[in-house]
């Protein structure tokens, strides 16, 4: 008796691709939603650009402020950070 039973090896290398694949698509999601998250950030009151005070429900002092800012977040989800 000398028979082989030891069948488990390296998965084939194109599940491993797949795994990969499906890893990474699950990665950019994940940035994705984190970005969208950081859009609708928490009220502060304090303008998100310049730390100016604002009124409930407003995020920044002005419309120059929010643009900054979108500026920012898009370089910044561009960045992958
Ligand atoms: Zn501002």
């Amino acid at each position: 008796m000398n028979l082989n039973l030891d069948t488990r090896g390296p998965l084939p290398d194109p599940l491993d691709e797949a795994q990969r694949a499906i890893e990474d698509t699950i990665a950019d999601g994940l940035a994705h939603v984190r970005a969208q998250m950081r859009k609708q950030a928490v009220f502060t009151g304090q303008c998100l650009s310049c730390d100016a005070p604002v009124g409930p429900a407003q995020r920044f002092c002005d419309g120059h402020c929010r643009e900054d800012w979108e500026r920012a977040e898009r370089a910044r989800a561009r960045n992958g950070a």
